[in-house]
């Protein structure tokens, strides 16, 4: 194992590939897995859990929505790959890295936002160090659950943010927060913003999902749909509870806020999350009143807009739940122009 991973390396090609494929999971899954490289689990990973801890999981992702396995299975199969090889990468046991620079304090942000005529709009940094090359863009039409578009990382099937044909949107951030010593099987974090998309149409059932399920992780989720219902839900492998918040804004970090939450994450340092909340915070009067969303993404005083190591910006995004509309940058939204995605549609 190397002493030090280069986390910031020169010539990184990023993967902003853009799929649009329609059909049975099972042929959704081997579509993407001929489509895109091949899935290796990064050197910085943990290693995989044993078969019986993914098997495990993954019986609970299909209590949630079978099809999902399916998807599993065929990118495996278009892959090369054996199954079972496949969900024990998907179903990784801890955040915690293998090699340094140790996992970045936090770094994605988002926000939603209600305006007095009832227009929702939702805006997202995601940021994590530049050697994550998958930053795929998907819109899925599947045979079974709703129509989606969104963003995968590093391993199928998942979803780091998101809407669907409902006019739903959820996004993911990582949570500062210890882990338990000893992991339980649930499901991993990136699976959920994908299983709720393709199985929720109102934040109210996004939330039931969320605090109904084991987490395998600590991750942090922003919700928002077109009638303007917002919500952040705070999860950790021994708990899920969901945050306040006020009524037509709702911004979302690295850190718990909900009283039961905070002494999960004793230790950690929590500044540049708390900074980039209290910024977005700031905001909201003035976005409320119908301000340009792109003002609040691009600051960089508060790191809300990331140009090094784990907080290099990756990926903005801004939706209009109202109008239908999503764009996606390729990188920092400072520099980057947002490209629009066709919105989810089972046309
Ligand atoms: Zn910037």
């Amino acid at each position: 194992m190397p002493a030090l991973l280069p986390f910031s390396p020169p010539g990184v090609t990023a993967d902003y590939t853009w799929l649009d494929l329609s059909g049975p999971h099972y042929a959704l899954g081997q579509a993407q897995g001929r489509q895109t490289e091949q899935f290796v689990i990064p050197p910085w990973w943990p290693a995989p859990p044993p078969l019986a801890f993914a098997l495990d999981c993954a019986r609970q992702i299909a209590e949630i929505h079978p099809p999902l396995l399916d998807e599993l299975r065929g990118y495996a199969d278009g892959q090369g790959l054996v199954y079972e090889d496949v969900l024990r990468g998907v179903c990784r046991q801890t955040m915690r890295l293998r090699a340094r620079p140790p996992y970045p304090e936090g770094g994605c942000s988002s926000l939603a936002v209600v305006s007095p005529d009832g227009r929702v709009r939702v805006g997202r940094n995601y940021d994590f160090h530049p050697v994550q090359r998958v930053r795929q863009r998907l819109r899925l039409t599947p045979e079974q659950g709703r129509p989606t578009v969104g963003t995968r990382g590093s391993v199928p099937g998942g979803r780091y943010d998101g809407v669907n044909d409902a006019g739903l949107f959820i996004c993911l951030h990582v949570a500062l927060s210890d882990e338990p010593p000893a992991p339980q099987a649930g499901i991993p974090f990136h699976l959920l913003p994908r299983l709720v998309l393709e199985t929720c149409a109102r934040t109210r059932d996004a939330v039931d999902l969320l605090t109904r399920v084991r987490h395998l992780h600590a991750f942090n989720y922003l919700i928002a749909d077109a009638s303007g219902d917002l919500a952040v839900v705070e999860a950790h492998p021994t708990a899920v509870r969901v945050a306040a918040q006020g009524e037509g804004f709702a911004a979302c970090t690295n850190h718990y806020r909900h009283p039961d939450m905070r002494p999960l994450q004793h230790g950690r340092r929590l500044t540049h999350s708390e900074q980039r909340l209290a910024f977005l915070d700031s905001q909201r009067a003035a976005l409320q009143a119908g301000a340009d969303m792109l003002t609040a993404l691009c600051d960089h005083p508060s790191g809300l807009c990331g140009h090094a190591g784990g907080h290099t910006t990756l990926w903005s995004l801004t939706a209009d739940l109202s109008a239908r509309t999503l764009a996606y940058t390729r990188g920092a939204p400072c520099t980057e122009a947002y490209e629009a995605m066709p919105w989810p549609s089972a046309n």
